[in-house]
């Protein structure tokens, strides 16, 4: 018996792992992963562990252990090189290969790198992995201007950790506002005013055409006739799924993702995929979609072993994912379009409020930001119709509504 192989070592595959094994599956389980490290979880690396307020072994998602202690065979350092679903077999780096009767495809997705001159300097950075914290880690202890390209979660995230280790920081946004694709132009509006409370020289609506450097190492990035000046530099814009093992294998797999079913299942049922890399079919939403977020990889990575195991199980949750920026916590649960209408429920100036975004009288999303404990509440009125001016009144419980 083969046995199930999961692909990418993430988040999203240490919980396929984990959730086969607590769900009594006691076949072989092999966890491939390109990095040398087990599986970890990604989100401190842009907050706390940048900040050098997390330890290092706190982001682990199991103990050392933990992976013998269960019976998981782990190659970690290796990557996949070759899926043969003819033969149900995956071939790796080190020359070897595995057998398996389920394949997950868990690979993620990897930092869009900008094609410009300048590029490849010493001092630009992208974000993805520990060893790319530590290192941001130690520029923003030795240098003194940042310059972030890309106001998305990560940028506003590494922002907000330079600046409280005393940087300079200039985030360059193409669009007129960070975040706007995302939360509209209310909530992008309170983002910014965020950053730029903190100092940031947040300039938008402008597009960078290059870096700048001497000696190898970045010294500015040019913006239209300027060149900002910048000692390190974050490059965020993004992110793409890593979908060419999928592509290789003649899976139905683009820049979307990993096209799966609502078990996440591919076409070859023997193969599935999970987390950052999948492009899912949710049936709450009704359509298919592909989440870059930390309780999305540990969701789609339990459904996944469920569907192993023949559990009835489908993608049936609201997205959610949340983001720590100075004192600013939020979360936010749901799917909305940039242009739906918000309702705002308490005191955005203040800082602490829950927005709501509707269309046709139902709620598709909800955010609360510095107001805890409501998450789950909040879920429960995802796709409910409620009277606008009932959710913006504080005075009427969010339970009573
Ligand atoms: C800096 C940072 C901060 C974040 N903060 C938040 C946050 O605050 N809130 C939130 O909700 N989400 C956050 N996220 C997103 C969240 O971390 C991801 O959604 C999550 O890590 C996805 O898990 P995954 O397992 O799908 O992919 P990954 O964690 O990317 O794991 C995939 C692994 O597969 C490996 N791999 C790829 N191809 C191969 C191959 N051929 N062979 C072997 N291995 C391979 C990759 O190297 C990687 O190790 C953040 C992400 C980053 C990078």
């Amino acid at each position: 018996m083969a046995g199930t192989v999961v692909i990418g070592a993430g988040l999203a595959a240490a919980h396929v792992v984990s959730t086969l094994r607590e769900e009594g599956d006691d076949r072989p389980v092999t966890l491939v992963g390109d990095e040398i490290d087990r599986p970890y979880e990604r989100p401190p690396l842009s907050k706390g562990y940048l900040q050098g307020t997390a330890e290092r072994d706190s982001v682990f998602v199991h103990s050392p252990d933990w992976y013998a202690d269960h019976d998981v065979t782990t190659r970690f350092g290796t990557t996949a090189t070759l899926v043969d679903r003819a033969a149900r077999t995956v071939a790796l780096s080190d020359g070897t290969e595995l057998g398996y009767d389920h394949l997950v495809l868990a690979t993620g997705s990897s930092p869009r790198f900008l094609d410009i001159p300048g590029a490849r300097l010493a001092g630009v950075h992208t974000l993805r992995r520990l060893a790319d914290s530590d290192e941001l880690r130690d520029e923003l202890a030795h240098r003194q201007r940042l310059v972030v390209v890309g106001g998305g979660w990560i940028g506003l995230e590494v922002t907000a950790a330079a600046r409280l280790a005393g940087l300079e920081v200039t985030v360059l946004e193409y669009a007129a506002l960070p975040l706007l694709r995302v939360l509209g132009p209310e909530l992008a509006t309170h983002f910014a005013e965020l950053h730029r409370a903190h100092g940031v020289d947040l300039r938008t609506g402008v597009g960078v055409d290059g870096f700048d450097g001497s000696a190898g190492r970045v010294t500015g990035v040019r913006v239209g006739g300027e060149v900002v000046p910048a000692d390190v530099v974050l490059v965020g814009v993004g992110a793409a799924p890593n979908v060419a093992l999928a592509n290789a294998a003649g899976l139905a797999a683009d820049a979307r993702g990993v096209l799966v079913d609502a078990q996440l299942r591919t076409a070859d049922p023997a193969v599935l995929a999970a987390g950052d890399v999948a492009n899912a079919h949710n049936t709450a939403l009704g359509h298919s979609l592909r989440v870059e977020h930390w309780d999305n990889a540990i969701r789609q990575g339990a459904l996944a072993a469920r569907s192993i195991l023949g559990r009835p199980d489908v993608y049936d949750w609201q997205p959610y994912f949340y983001t720590d920026q100075y004192d600013l916590g939020m979360e936010y649960v749901g799917y909305a379009d940039a242009d739906d209408p918000v309702v705002i429920r308490g005191d955005r100036a203040g800082g602490e409020f829950v927005a709501f975004w509707l269309r046709d009288g139902r709620v598709r999303a909800a955010m609360n930001v510095n107001v805890w404990d409501v998450n789950d509440q909040l879920r429960a009125l995802v796709g409910r119709e409620i009277d606008p001016s009932r959710l913006a009144d504080e005075s009427v419980p969010l339970e009573e509504l």
